[in-house]
């Protein structure tokens, strides 16, 4: 997919923002405690290459990525900091990622033979963090013997140097505990099996790290704060403080790319969902659901000028409608998601209106919107 560099649309990321989010976590750790930046999904939309070399300039430590070939878009961009590839890479690609030097998930005894016997063929050595499955209930280990028999086989492997342990959380943003706290006993179970020393024991993540969740974790994985953005989506964690001031930093803008009155009866977009009960004045956005601008958005109110304008009718693959308070000129400016917190438009809000997270909206939209740094 192409960027489209000449339609009025893109995603604005605020690297200051970014910055000052990256630098105020930074105070708040622990001593000896390590900030790692979760750049996965394109930086959750903002722009993994930017975002990481920026969070490497400010103090990261390290880089926490989803796939293989996400770790090695950071290395091809001259990242040289330690990153993590948090999901299951399959055994047979370990040699590629020790090639680059790449730290590898490792959620099974299975996956450590088969990684094992792809590495020895080559004579390779693979950084790896033990995944553990606390209660996450998605990958890693959970069981004793088995990862008793793994801590045997790794015991002076040479094909292997155990550079972590981690788990996830599966409730680190609610304010009941009962959950978090089960989780932080078996991993501090499996811990007590260890009979080899990891060089990072870590199960922080945003909310666990700013919501002061009483754990020890020599890594932070700073994900959604990175970007300004409260990991709260629960109603009862809304008495949860952050420890720091979060600074969003993304807002996607548009223009009006055609302006037409309708009159009574008149249908705006497919099915024809919105009909006008008069004479009504129609913008049109250049934007749709491939943009990642979801059809869910139909009613939410962007910003249109100085107005806040419904969406009105279906969304379309690269356009949509807005119903506006009067004629406003072709190239007035559209504002779909807002970077301020107390703007309609917020990106939360987005989210809490289409009942899903700001992070699913981020990360949805498409690589045909250019991403622009201030
Ligand atoms: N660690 C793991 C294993 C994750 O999957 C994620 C995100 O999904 C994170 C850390 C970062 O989480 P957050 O963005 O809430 O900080």
């Amino acid at each position: 997919m192409v960027p489209a560099i000449h339609r009025p649309a893109e995603v604005k990321v605020n690297l200051r923002a970014i910055k000052d989010n990256l630098k105020a976590e930074l105070a708040h750790l622990k001593p000896g405690q390590k900030l790692f930046a979760v750049v996965k999904a394109n930086a959750y939309g903002h722009g993994a290459v930017k975002v990481a070399k920026l969070a490497a300039r400010s103090g990261a430590s390290g880089f926490c990525v989803a796939t293989l070939d996400e770790a090695i878009e950071l290395r091809d961009a001259s990242i040289v900091e330690p990153i993590l590839v948090l999901g299951i890479t399959p055994a047979n690609e370990a040699p590629l990622a020790a090639a680059h030097n790449i730290s590898l998930a490792a959620p099974s005894l299975e996956w450590l033979e088969s990684a094992q016997k792809a590495l020895a063929n080559k004579n390779q050595v693979l950084k790896i963090h033990l995944a553990i499955d606390s209660g996450m209930g998605r990958i890693g280990f959970s069981e004793d013997h088995e990862f008793i028999v793994a801590n045997k086989l790794l015991k002076d492997n040479p094909n292997f140097f155990v550079e972590g342990m981690f788990a996830h959380f599966a409730s680190a943003d609610s304010s009941d505990e009962s959950y978090f706290n089960y989780q932080v006993k078996r991993f501090n179970h499996l811990k007590e099996l260890l009979t080899v020393k990891p060089k990072w024991i870590h199960i922080a993540n945003t909310a666990a790290s700013i919501f002061d969740k009483d754990i020890k974790s020599d890594i932070v994985r700073f994900g959604i704060g990175l970007y300004g953005l409260n990991p709260s989506s629960n109603p009862d964690s809304a008495d949860l403080a952050s420890h720091i001031e979060l600074k969003p930093a993304l807002s996607v803008e548009s223009e009006l790319s055609f302006v037409k009155q309708i009159h009574a009866g008149y249908g705006v977009g497919y099915g024809s969902e919105f009909v006008a009960d008069g004479d009504q004045w129609i913008g049109t956005v250049p934007v749709g659901y491939a943009d990642g601008i979801i059809r869910a958005l139909s009613g939410f109110k962007v910003k249109v000028g100085s107005d806040f304008c419904p969406i009105v009718g279906r969304i379309c693959m690269d356009q949509f409608m807005v119903l506006l308070p009067e004629k406003k000129p072709v190239g007035t400016k559209v504002v779909i998601y807002s970077d301020q917190e107390a703007d309609p438009n917020f990106i939360k809000r987005a989210a809490d209106y289409t009942n899903t997270i700001h992070y699913e909206l981020a990360c949805l939209l498409s690589d045909r919107l250019p991403r622009t740094y201030h």
